[in-house]
């Protein structure tokens, strides 16, 4: 099974929106899991799951999803 790099603790996407790693909890979509997500702009942190993090926007200043 190919695993994406986007779920590896610390990978930062185009967007400057970097994971912080696994949360204990399952994501939205079939066999996801949600990851804490940091925007490196204006630091606010949301959950995302693995497998929207390299496409995530920060909710709160890039008008991305919360
Ligand atoms: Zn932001």
């Amino acid at each position: 099974m190919k695993k994406s790099y986007s779920i590896v603790l610390g990978y930062e996407n185009n967007n400057k929106q970097k994971n912080l790693g696994r949360l204990d909890e399952k994501g939205s979509d079939h066999g996801q899991w949600f990851y804490q997500m940091v925007c490196q702009e204006c630091k606010h942190q949301y959950k995302a799951n693995g497998s929207d993090i390299h496409l995530r926007k920060c909710p709160a200043c890039q008008g991305g999803r919360p």
